[in-house]
């Protein structure tokens, strides 16, 4: 068979979710292995992955491209999840009916390894699935933000997982593998993992409506982004670079805020979120609006911001 095999991002800018281990690091260590494996089983494999790209759209028009050109039978996607670091398995995306009888046996090997099995879901959303001619998976291998996955995470068990799903048989020990160390620290954030946050927060785009979790950077992430600055009085620069991914984990951690005690990034999340004066302190026209709240979500009305009220928050 003729296999177009998609490494999944590490292809600046074009880069993948930063976890517990990163995603870039990861694909490439896992694709590298399934590309060696299949073309030592005599499969052909081509390599879809684009060394650089003008953006993130390039990035995955150009595999696309690329597997169309060479009309592989099955492409096959690579990537690892991340959203909170307790969300944990395995899913497989496919359109088509041919895309799915492909997915499920990758599915079924890679969960046989301990992943909690999220399954084989509709992949309609995702570009590279989309905008390919022949039958198509992604493979999200499991998470890279969580511990559980992380602790099970082995790239050779993983790529023969994915190799015995696709072709039904692994090459012999002998065969050789292809080790690629890890890369250098990335520094730069995953958009999906940013419009998740962004989601959670209730911080709208331009227009006024949550994020579509698509992993690109357009126009509503980037306005989305400068609402958050503004909001935690950042400057507004519309790119999530440390200091504001510091300020959404600081609002995410659910620290316990009470009047006269506390400050920051997180009142001022807070302030907005109930309509008071955003000054950043938590002073008596902030806990009269922390009570009301309380209130209407009938909660005890102590005018502190505890693990319940911030659920009713940001859940
Ligand atoms: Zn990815």
């Amino acid at each position: 068979m003729k296999f177009g095999i998609d490494i999944g991002h590490n292809s600046f800018p074009d880069i993948g979710a930063q976890g517990i281990q990163l995603e870039d690091n990861l694909t490439l260590d896992v694709g590298n292995r399934v590309i060696a494996k299949l073309k030592a089983l005599n499969h052909q494999v081509i390599d879809c992955k684009p060394q650089r790209s003008r953006s993130i759209t390039d990035s995955l028009a150009t595999r696309c491209n690329i597997a169309n050109a060479n009309r592989v039978d099955l492409f096959v996607s690579i990537h690892f999840n991340a959203f909170n670091g307790l969300a944990n398995g395995t899913e497989v995306f496919a359109i088509s009916d041919n895309g799915r009888k492909s997915g499920q046996p990758v599915l079924d090997e890679i969960t046989k390894l301990g992943f909690f099995r999220r399954g084989l879901k509709n992949g309609s959303h995702l570009y590279v699935l989309k905008n390919t001619n022949m039958p198509a998976i992604l493979v999200e291998c499991c998470f890279c933000d969580a511990r559980k996955d992380m602790k099970l995470y082995e790239p050779e068990a993983m790529a023969n997982a994915i190799v015995k799903g696709l072709v039904g048989e692994l090459p012999g020990e002998d065969e050789p593998v292809i080790h690629i160390p890890d890369e250098e620290d990335n520094p730069n954030t995953a958009v999906l993992r940013l419009q998740k946050a962004l989601n959670r927060l209730k911080i709208p785009g331009q227009n006024g409506r949550s994020l579509v979790e698509d992993g690109f950077i357009g126009l509503q992430t980037k306005t989305a982004v400068e609402n958050f600055q503004r909001i935690t009085a950042i400057q507004q620069t519309g790119i999530a670079g440390n200091t504001t991914w510091k300020a959404i984990n600081q609002v995410l951690s659910k620290r316990i805020l009470r009047i006269n005690h506390a400050g920051g990034v997180a009142v001022r999340y807070v302030q907005h979120r109930l309509g008071a004066d955003n000054d950043g302190m938590y002073g008596p026209q902030t806990e009269g609006l922390v009570k009301k709240f309380q209130q209407q979500n009938s909660l005890v009305a102590d005018g502190i911001v505890g693990t319940m009220t911030w659920t009713k928050l940001i859940g």
